[in-house]
């Protein structure tokens, strides 16, 4: 075969993909922003979360926005937000939530592509999970699930301490101020699961085992949604 008609023939393949890939975009709907995968990545501290949003991320290209870590940020680089985070996070209580939900619009607004969000250590409150529900709505798109790791409170505070004393994070150095994070947890944090599961999105999944056992139960939920 000559260069001239092996040319034409590489041209007419190359047609014939186009018109194929162009049919098959009209008969696949689009992944609209309705169909965004929005996780809440629930738990107390020490369950894991961060761990495993790393996983998640890398799994379903989406990304992860931990509000611990914004005010951790925020505290490094001595911003005003940083200051007034400061005070709360040293006695391991909830920084206030109009602070917070501003904060947490401010991310997801800076990411508008994003094909889904790992929500890690947000929403905290009622108050919270409501901003949130208002927030994505007004995007188009929705919480897909809640997904809580349960481990025992013994089992928290080993490992807070044991990340403590590797990280130098001043609130997991403390036993009184981790079994304040617990408490607060408890009383203000955990009627978020009964929030969601009100909206048949909570589901709960032992936070115990390797990481691989874990992440294998967050991606049977996950692929089931
Ligand atoms: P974390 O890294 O998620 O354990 O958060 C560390 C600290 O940041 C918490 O103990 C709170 O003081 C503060 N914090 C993080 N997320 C929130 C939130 N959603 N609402 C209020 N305070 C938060």
């Amino acid at each position: 075969m000559s260069y001239q008609n092996n040319f034409t023939l590489h041209e007419t393949i190359i047609h014939k993909m186009k018109f194929l890939k162009w049919l098959i975009s009209i008969f696949t709907p689009q992944r609209s922003k309705t169909k965004m995968l929005n996780i809440i990545l629930f738990g107390p501290p020490g369950s894991g979360k961060g761990t495993q949003a790393e996983y998640l991320i890398k799994e379903y290209g989406i990304i992860h926005i931990s509000t611990g870590d914004l005010f951790r940020y925020e505290m490094g680089n001595n911003t005003e937000l940083g200051l007034k985070a400061k005070e709360y996070m040293a006695k391991g209580e909830l920084v206030p939530d109009e602070v917070t939900i501003g904060m947490l619009k401010n991310k997801v607004n800076a990411n508008p592509d994003a094909k889904g969000i790992i929500f890690d250590g947000f929403p905290r409150t009622i108050t919270q999970a409501e901003a949130l529900d208002t927030f994505l709505s007004e995007k188009d798109t929705e919480v897909s699930a809640l997904i809580a790791l349960d481990v025992p409170e013994e089992e928290l505070v080993v490992r807070l301490l044991g990340r403590g004393a590797s990280s130098g994070r001043a609130d997991d150095m403390d036993e009184s101020i981790i079994k304040n994070r617990i408490s607060v947890y408890n009383s203000e944090t955990a009627p978020v699961f009964e929030y969601y599961k009100s909206k048949n999105k909570s589901n709960l999944i032992p936070g115990i085992g390797s990481k691989d056992d874990i992440f294998n139960r967050l991606t049977t939920v996950i692929n089931a949604l």
